[in-house]
Formats: C-alpha cells, structure tokens, sequence
C-alpha cells in the first residue's frame, strides 16, 4: 500500500502570512512600527488586580485547516467560505469600490490548497479527453499522480470542442435564440462524456499520512474512534467550455453569451460529477481564464462578474505562464517547476525564467503529460 510521501510545509504562521495577503492582495503592505529609544526607561505600570469573579477571557478560536479537506470549502476559514457561494455578489477587495471585484483579482495562489513538500501546487489546464491517441487524458495524469501519492488541480474545458464551434454556430444561426439553442444542444451532446471524466478523476483517493494509519491495538476506545479521512487525489474546476480568448470579446455580444452559457454548463457538470463522487462535499468554484487573459473591457467585466456572482466563482488568475502547451519535454518541465518553487514565471518557448509569481503554483497542459511527465516527477520525489 502506497505512503502518504506528502509533507506539507504548513504552519500557522504560514496560514497568517498568506491568507490575508491574498485578500488584499493589491493593497501596500504597512512595515512595522519603529519606536525611537528613550534615553529613561519608564517602570511599566502595574496591571491592576483581577477581580475574583471574573472569568479569563477566552482565547479566541484558530482555524486550523485540516490537509484532507483541501479543495473543500471546510478547509477555509468561515469568512473566506463565501466567496465561493453562488449568488453572493462579493464585492471588491477590502469593500471599496474603487479596489479591483473579488470575483476577478488575479489571485496567483489557492488558499484552498496546501503547498506540498517539493514546494509547488500542480495544476493542469485544457481538454480531459485527448482529440488524437498522441494526446494525453486527464485521468493518466491524475493516476501517475496518484501512484506518486501527489495531488493535481485540473482547469477543464468541454471535450471535443473549441472556439472554432462558437464561430461556426453563430455563423450558421441567424438570431441570438437560435445560436443559444445550438450552443445547447452541442453543449448536452458533451454532458455524459465530459461528468464520466470528471468523476473518474474526482474519484480517485491516495494514501493516508502515517498518523492515520490504524493502530494494532484493539482497545474500546480504537473500536470508537471514527473512520480515517479521504484523501483526494485531484480536484477539477472550471475553464469555460469552449475555451474563447476572453480578452477579445465584445460587451452584449452571441461570442460573451455563449462564453458564459459554457462556463455555467461546466458548473453545472461539476456539480454532479462532485455530488456523485463525494456526496457531501463542499466545493469550491475556482476558474482560470483561457490563455490567462481576464476581459478587458470594463462592460464585458460587467458581465462576467454578474455571471461568476450568480454561479459562486473566483478567478485564480496567473500563475506561471500562459505557455503550458507549448512546453513539450521533460526538461523544460523540470526547469519549470523548479522556477514555479521559487516564485518564478518559465515561458517554456524561450527556456526562459522570468519574473515574480507571488506564490508557487506551477501550470501545465494536461494533453502534452506524456511528453513532460518524467520532468515532473523526478521534480517532486517522494520522501
Ligand atoms: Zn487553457
């Protein structure tokens, strides 16, 4: 049976530095503040008695995530749970309108996700279902993650279809309706497919760490104890279906509604593949643009905020480089993950290492695996 080989380098301390830097992500840090020495050290003041009657004052409450709920909404602190509530509008960094919306802030980490021992979150954009047998699937990357005893994050677009079908329909459509009934049924077509492929993937369990290894001791109290928490292998979140250049789309346009009426179909597949895989579960609704391009245009960002309000989603926005698919060796993967662990941007056309990511998250295609997976694993060896 398969270790859990996963150390987390997690603490508290690591918690309280980032979790508030991710909400506030654009705001300038305070430095501490100095005091000047005095040259007479005034004698403190003694703190008066505590009178008998009074209670201590409670400690207030840490929230300590627990590793197996990563991906859940149970592992973030109770504040942070709705920003992934569908039909909240969440409004702007630090409640201030003029601060960039929640729902769009290029967030570059996960506060869902810890970071792993090697030093970097795995993630994996595009199609779960290859077009052509040199592809990869997304299920054989979740399971050379999972015999690796690793997690991997999906972004997952509808298989068997792109942007060229978006153009196709409203070509061959001559109203808004139509195009939106096309969109539909090419949409459906996908549906039985695409939830088979996303519950294989959120199926998918690794070992449990040491600690929750049962015992042989048979006491009355190990007869009690409750069973040892799931741990997932992978989670999968949303990439909108037909993978459209989101910075080009123009506001009120058949090219933003059938966007959107793909992102909420792939909302909609999660639901069941999760609800049937982990009845229970809390999700979470993270997207990732397309080519990591956020709209442009302040009405098209209108829109899709309207859209993300009502559906609960949150952009993770980049991480390391829009590139993923062009990175096709195993050399190239090691390099990038090794820049993902320091913080650093890779563009894998140029070899180049480049840039800050304020958090490590490394970004990989889920189609060219085969062609980068030897690169990947030998970057997180199991310990
Ligand atoms: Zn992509």
């Amino acid at each position: 049976m398969l270790r859990m080989t996963v150390r987390y380098k997690f603490s508290l301390l690591t918690l309280g530095l980032i979790l508030p830097g991710i909400l506030v992500a654009d705001e300038p840090v305070t430095p501490p503040e100095t005091r000047e020495p005095t040259s007479v050290e005034t004698p403190p003041t003694p703190s008066p008695e505590p009178e008998e009657n009074t209670p201590p004052p409670k400690p207030k409450p840490k929230h300590l995530p627990l590793p197996h709920l990563q991906g859940s909404l149970e592992f973030l602190p109770e504040e942070e749970r709705n920003l992934f509530t569908p039909g909240i509008d969440v409004g702007h960094v630090r409640d201030n309108p003029a601060n960039p919306h929640r729902r769009l802030v290029q967030r570059t980490i996960m506060q869902t996700e810890l970071i792993p021992a090697w030093g970097a979150v795995l993630t994996f954009d595009d199609q779960l279902i290859p077009f052509t047998p040199q592809e990869s699937s997304g299920i054989s990357v979740a399971r050379d993650l999972q015999k690796a005893n690793a997690r991997g994050i999906f972004f997952a677009n509808v298989p068997g279809v792109s942007s060229h079908d978006v153009r196709r329909i409203i070509r061959k459509n001559s109203s808004s309706e139509k195009r939106k009934l096309a969109c539909q049924e090419l949409l459906e077509s996908k549906r039985a497919i695409f939830v088979e492929a996303l519950r294989e993937i959120l199926r998918l369990k690794n070992s449990p760490p040491l600690p929750h290894q049962p015992t042989t001791e048979t006491t009355q109290e190990n007869f009690a104890s409750p069973p040892p928490p799931v741990y997932y292998t992978c989670e999968v979140y949303n990439h909108t279906a037909f993978h459209q250049d989101m910075k080009t789309l123009k506001p009120g346009s058949d090219q933003l509604a059938l966007c959107l009426q793909g992102i909420s179909f792939i909302e909609e597949c999660l639901d069941e593949a999760y609800e049937a895989e982990r009845p229970g579960w809390k999700r979470t609704r993270w997207f990732r643009f397309p080519f990591l391009h956020a709209p442009k245009k302040k009405a098209v960002k209108k829109e899709v905020i309207a859209c993300f309000n009502k559906l609960g989603l949150l952009s993770l926005g980049e991480t390391q480089d829009s590139k993923d698919v062009l990175n096709l060796n195993w050399k190239k993967a090691y390099e990038s993950l090794q820049a993902a662990k320091k913080h650093r941007r890779y563009n894998p056309k140029f070899g180049g290492v480049y840039s800050q990511a304020d958090q490590p998250i490394a970004l990989f295609h889920t189609k060219t695996w085969r062609k980068v997976k030897k690169g990947i694993l030998k970057a997180i060896p199991a310990s």
